[in-house]
């Protein structure tokens, strides 16, 4: 099981994240919110990588 982090001060609000996996990342009512179990952690683990901020961490449960 995967737990997701999010640094906002770090995010540069590139949104590589939202376009990759929209089902995981999304925008509701203007808030930023994860959903680690709507996509396999290995698909998550690569858009994470993929992240040009280093705001996205992952814990490993
Ligand atoms: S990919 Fe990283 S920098 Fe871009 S919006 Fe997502 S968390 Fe922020």
């Amino acid at each position: 099981m995967i737990e997701m982090h999010w640094d906002e001060a770090v995010c540069c609000h590139a949104g590589v994240c939202v376009e990759s996996l929209p089902q995981v990342f999304k925008i509701e009512d203007g808030q930023f919110r994860i959903d680690p179990h709507a996509a396999s952690a290995d698909r998550i683990r690569e858009v994470v990588s993929q992240c040009p901020s280093g705001a996205l961490s992952i814990e490993e449960k």
